[in-house]
């Protein structure tokens, strides 16, 4: 088993994030109010949120992609792609479907309760927390929100206070763009998520690291407030002697160092035969200079390791391998080059926690048997991607191992997809969104049953249990019979 991830640390002194924003007990005060108003109910105002949202995200699409870059050196393109579009495209996704999705969905009865009609109908819980990591601060803040306005609910957000530039400009656009009493910015670090944690909302929607997701955990049992935890874990990589190699290193490359490696999907580490290996290796150092040049240092779109805390924790893993490219790094930019690492240590940090950051190990394996052990060995990943054109090797990763997501042929693209519900299982986390999965999500699925008055079939079967009445029951129960 892997140990459990230790980002955030109690310790850590929060930094300024500008202008105080509401308490946790008035923004919780107000959503409450806010929900209890009925504000929230009709169709018409949730889609009028999501396009306020929408322009939102539009409107500011600059000072975004500035606040991106000051916080984690983003590239605009990669903030385009990977935090404003994609918030774009499930917007215009849920306006799309969002009728069907709250249509109540007739389902059958039984005989026993004929003439009756049975209903599924969503209803909003009600408050909702949502609580975001720092390396994608926008879309991990407002995906999440998406799904909770669709489904009539009232937000109270709180942004990673690591990501500074954002969360302050969230802090300053929310209130603009959005209802005031259905919308509400907490900003501030531990002490302000901890005094969040402890009001009793409908739903908490955490994204981040398993230590606070245990805390968020346990705070929400005082409550018995449902949650979604969206957490991380090691991501791995499935590579044989059938994947066109040279694409399979392009689209591996792409994935650990997109955002510096700073991806909860993305691949963690590889595992693969020693043969492939040795023809991985230089096609792997290859698709690096492709993405970022000779020096990604000097490249655009390269990013940096969020703070000094991430960056010494990278740089410890640095020697736990054999470098086949990358190891340089500038502690007063927190840069990190991307960095291959080959025959590790399957007991060093580097393959012990989630990496999160450029490091990419090759572990290497007599196939793919082994290949499924020591995945299935360790914690459920969020993840787990394959490269090869043996479908019978991808059957075989697919019902012999379990993980939040699989990606054949592409790391991280799945959860573009608006229709794949997103999310983990076991340490990876609990519950899922995206697309209709979120309305689901933020949603109570109330069951309705309406029963005419005439005819009166219930009376038929009720006592006194007379003979005639007893056979009946028999006949209607008769699925009872062995
Ligand atoms: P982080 O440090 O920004 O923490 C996330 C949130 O938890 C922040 O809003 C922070 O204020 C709050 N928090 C931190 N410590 C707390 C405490 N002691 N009590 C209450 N709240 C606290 O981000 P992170 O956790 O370092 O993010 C990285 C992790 O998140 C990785 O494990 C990554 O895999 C995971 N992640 C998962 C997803 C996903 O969708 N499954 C997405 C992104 C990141």
């Amino acid at each position: 088993m892997t140990s459990s991830l230790a980002f955030a640390d109690p310790t850590v002194v929060n930094l300024p994030t500008g202008a105080p924003t509401d308490t946790a007990v008035v923004a919780v005060q107000r959503m409450r109010d806010g929900f209890d108003s009925g504000r929230t109910r009709p169709v018409a105002w949730r889609r009028a949120q999501l396009r306020a949202l929408r322009r939102l995200l539009v409107e500011n699409r600059a000072e975004l992609r500035d606040a991106l870059y000051a916080d984690l050196r983003k590239s605009p393109t990669e903030a385009d792609l990977t935090e404003i579009g994609i918030l774009v495209r499930e917007i215009d996704h849920t306006l799309k479907h969002l009728g069907r999705w709250l249509r109540p969905r007739r389902v059958p009865v039984p005989l026993v309760v004929l003439p009756s009609t049975a209903q599924i109908v969503r209803e909003p819980l009600g408050v909702v927390t949502v609580i975001a990591p720092w390396n994608y601060p926008v879309q991990l803040l407002f995906a999440p929100l998406i799904g909770a306005l669709a489904a009539g609910n009232t937000v109270v957000l709180k942004p990673s206070e690591l990501a500074v530039a954002t969360s302050s400009l969230i802090a300053r656009l929310v209130p603009t763009y959005l209802d005031r009493d259905a919308v509400a910015v907490v900003e501030g670090g531990v002490p302000e998520t901890t005094e969040l944690l402890a009001q009793r909302v409908d739903h908490i929607f955490y994204t981040g690291n398993g230590t606070v997701g245990r805390i968020v955990l346990r705070a929400a049992a005082l409550h018995l407030t449902p949650v979604t935890l969206e957490l991380g874990g090691k991501s791995p990589v499935w590579v044989d002697d059938t994947a066109d190699l040279a694409s399979a290193a392009r689209r591996i490359a792409w994935g650990r160092f997109v955002n510096a490696g700073q991806t909860c999907v993305a691949p963690d580490y590889l595992l693969t035969t020693p043969a492939v290996a040795a023809r991985l290796e230089p096609l792997l150092v290859s698709a690096i200079a492709e993405l970022y040049g000779a020096d990604p240092r000097a490249s655009r779109d390269y990013g940096r390791i969020v703070n000094v805390r991430q960056f010494n924790r990278l740089a410890g893993m640095l020697d736990q391998g054999r470098l086949v490219t990358g190891g340089l790094v500038d502690a007063a930019e927190l840069y990190i080059a991307p960095t291959i690492l080959a025959d590790v240590d399957v007991a060093s940090p580097v393959m012990t926690e989630e990496i999160f950051g450029p490091i990419l190990p090759i572990v290497t394996v007599s196939g793919l048997d082994e290949a499924i052990a020591f995945i299935t060995a360790r914690e459920k990943p969020l993840a787990l991607y394959a490269f090869t054109r043996s479908r019978a090797v991808a059957r075989a990763l697919l019902t012999r191992t379990s993980s939040g997501g699989v990606g054949i042929g592409a790391p991280m693209s799945h959860l573009a997809v608006p229709g794949l519900p997103f999310g983990g299982v076991g340490a990876s986390g609990m519950g899922s969104y995206h697309g209709e999965r979120s309305v689901a999500q933020f949603s109570h699925e109330k069951s309705v049953l309406r029963t005419p008055a005439h005819p009166d079939v219930l009376g038929l079967v009720a006592a006194p249990y007379v003979r005639r009445r007893t056979r009946l029951v028999r006949r209607l129960v008769s699925t009872l019979r062995p």
